[in-house]
């Protein structure tokens, strides 16, 4: 789904899917310079690294296996409940293994500092963090990222796997929504 195909739903489109999977690109091309000759494992947080992380290896050269957490988070509204609880745990083990974690967004940086601290206890060679986007203004809890997509401002966005409600996932550009559709 394009902005356009929904546009009554949309305030502002932040990025077009053209300028995602430029920068998508471009993030591939420094991971595999950084990791050459080496195996990645990376680690996607559900649900909304999926574009990212499918996008993202697909444009590497690199050899990857793939792993998927799942943590809560903001359940069906726009606010942080500061509360991080693992859903679903790795299927396997990272032990020795270079790791980088994808996520969709850093908002607080909450989910990743508790994410950091958990995965570094079980002994992985490396841990780095891709993050498609990130929000400045709001880090209260400063992580370590190694690759970011995009710096954005401090709004809700949708779309590359970003939802509202479950919502929007879809959508191949990146929009804030339009206040008719919090009401
Ligand atoms: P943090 O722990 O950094 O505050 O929040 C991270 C999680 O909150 C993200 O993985 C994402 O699920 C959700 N989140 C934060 N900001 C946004 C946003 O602007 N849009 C959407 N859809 N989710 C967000």
């Amino acid at each position: 789904m394009r902005a356009s195909d929904l546009e009554q739903d949309f305030d502002r489109v932040l990025f077009t899917q053209e300028q995602v999977e430029a920068r998508v690109a471009e993030v591939a091309a420094q991971i595999d310079a950084d990791y050459e000759g080496r195996d990645i494992l990376m680690v996607g947080v559900l649900n909304g690294a999926v574009m990212t992380l499918a996008d993202l290896c697909r444009s590497m050269r690199s050899h990857m296996t793939m792993d998927w957490m799942a943590v809560s988070s903001y359940g069906a509204g726009t606010k942080s409940s500061g509360v991080v609880r693992i859903l679903k745990d790795l299927s396997g083990d990272i032990e020795g293994k270079d790791v980088l974690i994808v996520e969709d967004i850093i908002d607080t940086g909450l989910t990743l500092s508790y994410l950091v601290q958990n995965l570094r206890s079980r002994g992985p060679k490396s841990l780095e963090i891709m993050a498609m986007f990130r929000k400045p203004e709001a880090l209260t809890s400063p992580v370590d990222v190694r690759y970011v997509g995009f710096d954005i401002p401090n709004e809700f966005v949708v779309g590359y796997g970003l939802d509202y409600a479950g919502r929007y996932r879809n959508l191949t550009d990146v929009a804030t929504l339009a206040p008719h559709v919090y009401a």
